[in-house]
């Protein structure tokens, strides 16, 4: 039995990704880093000043140009009732009218397909409203990797829709090293 939730058999697959205990801090450090990265890279794109490591950056809830407002893991106050209305990060592009919604998402390797489909359509409601509130052109990106780092193909589609350099393999880095940890932790339990 898994020892820190005591209900679900303790294998590998439950450890990196469907512990419930385990959710509650440890997926939620592996989740905030890797969209710590996404937004690092977006802050440079827009020519915010951030620091020269992405592991040492630490977002703020609202950051704001000329050209862009970037928000983090923020309610978006709608007039219409959207009980999905917290991306993980919102880009407000002012000059192009563009608004993206990025979402993120690190499941089990078998879940990544229905994980992406999950995230487009929560998300439509919010993505519907903004246009209609801002004019915006809105798009909704799910950035979905597997704990053992398996992307869906076709991935770049998605995370070329998001303003700045995304570089995929170092996502899939920051989430191998975190299932790393969260299973050096686990295992080394007594
Ligand atoms: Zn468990």
């Amino acid at each position: 039995m898994c020892r820190i939730c005591n209900k679900h058999q303790k294998t590998i697959d439950h450890l990196i990704s469907g512990c419930s205990e385990l959710a509650k801090a440890e997926y939620i450090q592996t989740h905030n880093k890797a969209a710590a990265y996404i937004h690092w890279a977006t802050c440079k794109h827009y020519n915010i000043k951030v620091k020269d490591k992405y592991y040492e950056h630490e977002p703020s809830s609202v950051i704001e140009n000329e050209e862009a407002t970037i928000l983090w893991d923020m309610p978006i106050q709608t007039d219409k009732e959207i009980k999905a209305n917290r991306p993980d990060i919102a880009v407000k592009d002012r000059k192009e009218r563009t608004c993206v919604l990025i979402n993120k998402s690190v499941p089990n390797e078998s879940n990544t397909s229905l994980k992406t489909i999950e995230k487009l359509f929560k998300y439509k409601d919010l993505e519907t409203e903004i246009e209609r509130m801002w004019r915006m052109r809105t798009t909704t990106v799910p950035v979905v990797i597997g704990a053992l780092g398996l992307i869906k193909k076709g991935m770049e589609k998605y995370t070329s829709k998001i303003p700045g350099n995304i570089e995929i393999q170092e996502l899939q880095k920051i989430v191998l090293l975190g299932t790393a940890h969260i299973l050096r932790k686990t295992l080394s339990i007594k």
